[in-house]
């Protein structure tokens, strides 16, 4: 078994070329096999000049036509090479031997392969590789492409083919198990795993190169859809095994429809029906596992709220995490406002209470007096224990910590009960993304605004407008509207960053000494941030100052107008999460981008992006195709968003067709879905750990 045999068992690995192996995540010989070339050489075939492309890798051949030592700027060893067909081309070395030069005499004949370029004087290639041919011999082409490898300092191209060979041998005496089924195979047209190992380590002349490079060869493609089908697989499991665990169920609650009458408004359909979902879930004894994509603005705190009341109904503690203390403060103002007049009281838990104070709200959660409780994240990392906690709903915002979900039913004094969870999120996840990145929570959208919302108009403009900009904006707020001024990070430290708002905040106060300016950024003490929050809410400040710390939740439906400083730095995710800040009333509301000429092309495609459209979900579509899926999730640590060989960005198509087969396998063919796991996952994690 390939799987077990270490790579020291090869030909040529020591203890040190391991300890390298390893930095490249290979450890057994298996692994080599699923070392897949970055690209491939192709020198199968002559190619003539005449009918060469300038930037392809060719191999040619031809006689030596003259040598010449070039003084120029940098010294270089000049060899004119003439083909067959008498064209020319000049191979060019910066770096040579005195031997060498005298190698390259005239009428020698000499294959060469490398990159065609146009020189100054016609075609040349820079330190090709070379061979001279004795006109007598035959000197055979190579039959397959050369495959090149990713590789690592101190193991050069030569070293891994060598062992890549050894690993093939092995390969073709003891195969490895065909884990997919036989009608899947049939179906997508693609090759048995042996084969297309064999094909991507030794392509023949005849396999499509270009397929290859463009990921599209299916030998590739079998590969892809063998890892997705694990992933996916894996995911299913989790949440299976989950929704085996008991949790308490909450029947339908009384009180909920009273908040429902007592609200100014009326739900969206959107709303009405993802409510539904929730609290159908809440209604089951087993633990919801629910995320809720809904974009900025489309009223997931109330549908937070309602689905809370219906635990707290009976008896159970919900705790709502959210990602900064600002929005903390703002829910456990909508909470109060809902909840209390229904007489289920609500608490919350700060980073500035007192120590007393803070003892004091841990001790109500611990008896069960505390019934909703409103903190952030790292608050309830802290040291509290729940009375009875049933129902946990994370507001994350477009902040995501996969890793940090889990296990707060831990918290509970009786360890077994386990919690309901809700996760909410503003960031519109593509839905392939999603499948992946959250394959093992069930998916609810509020697809839909609520009425008289209307959309925030967007412009787009140079640095040098600035001044203008400040004129309008503070024109606009003796009209009476409020502004938000957005200096996004720069400079990676926290310092430099609220100096930027700093500076820009003073430069208002200094031209038009009548506008109220407030300024807001994350050195402030939780304290300060609060007090300026609430001076804007209530209208005392006309202009926020802010760095990117405002994006979070930030609701002040009076507030229309926004200018984002250096937004060509923001991805599309993080300027429309700013932007969603306007636009929360029933004024028009517009947006002001302003970049830092030039831009670049693709600089200014994504900024007309956010002119065009104020829809979350166009945006995150393009967003993944420029960004990848680490930055849409708005965190670098896609927890189980590694994968050796598919590409979520490159590969997004077959993920539904993944999640498909992976159902079907879990049912029809349980003991290869867990040889997958084994393939693909365990291995690694194994020897990582040993
Ligand atoms: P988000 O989904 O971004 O968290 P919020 O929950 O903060 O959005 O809602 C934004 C605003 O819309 C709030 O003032 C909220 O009270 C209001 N709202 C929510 N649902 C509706 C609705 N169906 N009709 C009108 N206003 C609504
Ligand atoms: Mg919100």
């Amino acid at each position: 078994m390939l799987a077990q045999h270490p790579l020291t068992s090869l030909k040529g690995v020591g203890e040190k070329q391991f300890e390298k192996l390893q930095k490249l995540g290979l450890f057994v010989v298996q692994d080599l096999l699923f070392h897949l070339p970055l690209r491939y050489q192709d020198k199968t075939r002559l190619v003539e000049l005449s009918s060469a492309q300038v930037g392809g890798e060719i191999l040619i051949e031809g006689t030596i036509f003259s040598q010449t030592l070039s003084q120029g700027r940098r010294r270089s060893l000049l060899v004119t090479l003439q083909t067959e067909s008498g064209h020319f081309v000049t191979l060019r070395f910066f770096h040579f031997y005195p031997r060498q030069a005298q190698q390259f005499a005239h009428g020698k004949t000499v294959r060469v392969f490398g990159e065609l370029r146009s020189g100054h004087n016609g075609l040349e290639m820079v330190h090709p590789s070379y061979e001279f041919i004795h006109p007598d011999q035959y000197v055979p082409l190579d039959s397959t492409l050369t495959p090149i490898y990713p590789t690592t300092e101190g193991l050069g191209q030569a070293s891994m083919l060598k062992l890549i060979k050894q690993a093939i041998a092995l390969l073709k005496q003891s195969p490895l198990e065909e884990l997919l089924p036989q009608k899947l195979l049939v179906q997508l047209q693609l090759p048995l795993l042996n084969q297309a190992l064999l094909t991507l380590h030794q392509p023949q002349p005849s396999d499509d190169l270009r397929q290859i490079k463009q990921f599209q060869h299916p030998a590739q493609q079998r590969l892809i859809i063998e890892e997705l089908i694990n992933q996916q697989a894996a995911m299913q499991q989790m949440r299976a095994t989950e929704k085996q665990r008991n949790a308490p169920a909450f029947p339908p609650s009384q009180t909920c429809n009273a908040l429902l009458t007592s609200l100014p408004f009326e739900l969206t359909f959107a709303q009405q029906r993802v409510l539904k979902e929730i609290q159908n879930d809440l209604s089951q004894p087993h633990p919801m596992q629910r995320l809720v994509q809904g974009d900025v603005g489309s009223g997931k705190t109330i549908i937070a709220a309602l689905a809370a009341i219906q635990a707290a109904d009976v008896g159970y503690q919900v705790a709502i995490m959210a990602p900064t203390e600002i929005l903390a403060e703002q829910h456990l103002e909508a909470f109060n406002e809902w909840l209390e007049p229904l007489g289920i009281p609500v608490a919350w838990l700060n980073g500035r209470m007192k120590v007393a104070e803070k003892r004091e709200m841990m001790a109500q959660i611990e008896t069960g007096a505390a019934r909703v409780i409103i903190g952030t994240h790292a608050l309830f990392q802290e040291a509290v224990t729940f009375h009875k906690l049933g129902f946990v709903i994370i507001d994350e915002q477009h902040r995501f910590g996969v890793h940090q979900r889990l296990s707060l039913h831990e918290k509970n004094r009786d360890k077994d009960i386990h919690t309901h969870q809700l996760i909410m999120t503003a960031t519109p996840i593509p839905r392939t993304l999603a499948m992946t990145a959250y394959g093992d929570l069930d998916l609810s959208v509020i697809d839909e605004l609520p009425p008289g919302r209307k959309p925030i108009e967007t412009a787009v403009l140079s640095n040098e407008k600035r001044f203008e900009i400040m004129e309008h904006l503070y024109a606009k707020c003796k009209q009476g509207i409020q502004a938000y001024w957005v200096c996004p990070l720069i400079e990676e430290s926290e310092l430099l960053h609220a100096q930027a708002a700093e500076v820009t905040a003073s430069l208002f106060s200094e031209h038009w000494p009548d506008l109220r300016v407030g300024l807001i950024h994350g050195r402030l003490k939780g304290e300060q941030k609060a007090l300026v929050m609430n001076a804007f809410k209530q209208h005392q400040l006309d202009l926020l100052v802010a760095t990117t710390v405002i994006e979070v939740g930030v609701n002040v439906p009076n507030a229309s107008l926004m200018i984002i400083e250096n937004a060509e730095r923001l991805g599309l995710a993080q300027l429309h999460q700013l932007r969603g800040r306007v636009g929360r009333g029933r004024k028009q509301s517009h947006c002001v981008l302003l970049y830092q000429a030039p831009l670049s092309q693709t600089g200014k495609a994504r900024l007309n992006i956010m002119r065009e459209t104020t829809d979350g979900f166009k945006i995150a579509e393009e967003d993944l195709k420029i960004r990848g899926p680490g930055e849409v999730l708005g965190t670098k640590q896609t927890g189980g968003l590694e994968f050796r060989i598919a590409d979520l960005k490159r590969d997004a198509e077959w993920i539904p067709v993944a999640k498909t087969w992976a159902s079907t396998m879990i049912i029809e063919f349980p003991e290869q879905i867990d040889a997958l796991n084994e393939r693909w996952i365990g291995q690694k994690i194994d020897y990582q750990h040993a």
